[in-house]
């Protein structure tokens, strides 16, 4: 029988440092991974690329994705929609590949009930200051909107206990090769092929 992959979700406060942290990943060990490309209604922040960070779209053409439903999972956050396309992940998985969405907590809950054996991954900044220094300090968003996702993520902070491991994200090259060995642990999980 052919070795399925491992879906892995990768969730964090925004401003935890999470996509830089999914990029050292891919860097060290990207033979390993395929990082899925969610689709969102977002605007694109500057050096942002249009099939490679998202594949962005507007509200009209997200609902159609949904009623299709070629999204595996989806959710609004902060006014806009984000959503992981379905035949991406199913052709890499088939093939053997371990996947990661880097997405939120409503959505991460939603593909461990679809798919129970989920990884479930959490990346924390070391402390809270440190994450409004790295919101603010990005500089791609208004204050209003800091706001909104400091409120978002003390939301998320009660939901943090439902993940399989906790990462804290206090140096980038430690904390890539944490994720790497959870990852390689978990093919060594009684319960897989
Ligand atoms: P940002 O606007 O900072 O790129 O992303 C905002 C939030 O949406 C982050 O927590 C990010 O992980 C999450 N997100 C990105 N793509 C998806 C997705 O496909 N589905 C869900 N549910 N959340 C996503």
């Amino acid at each position: 029988m052919s070795k399925k992959g491992i879906l892995i979700v990768v969730s964090g406060f925004s401003g935890s440092g999470k996509g830089t942290l999914m990029k050292e990943l891919l860097r060290r060990h990207g033979e390993n991974y395929a990082l899925s490309i969610s689709a969102t209604t977002r605007r694109p922040r500057k050096g942002e690329v249009h099939g490679r960070e998202y594949f962005f779209m507007t509200t009209e053409e997200f609902e159609k994705k949904i009623a299709k439903e070629e999204l595996i999972e989806y959710a609004k956050y902060v006014e806009n929609y984000y959503g992981t396309p379905r035949d991406y992940v199913e052709k890499q998985l088939d093939a053997g590949r371990d996947v990661i969405l880097e997405i939120e907590i409503q959505g991460a809950l939603k593909v461990k009930e679809a798919f129970p054996e989920t990884l479930l991954l959490f990346v924390t900044p070391p402390d809270a200051d440190e994450l409004k220094k790295r919101l603010v300090g990005r500089g791609t968003e208004t204050m209003e909107v800091i706001e909104c996702r400091m409120k978002r993520a003390a939301q998320e902070a009660a939901g943090m206990d439902k993940y399989d491991y906790l990462v804290v994200n206090d140096e980038l090259g430690r904390c890539a090769e944490e994720m790497h060995a959870i990852i390689q642990a978990e093919h060594s999980r009684s319960f897989r092929n």
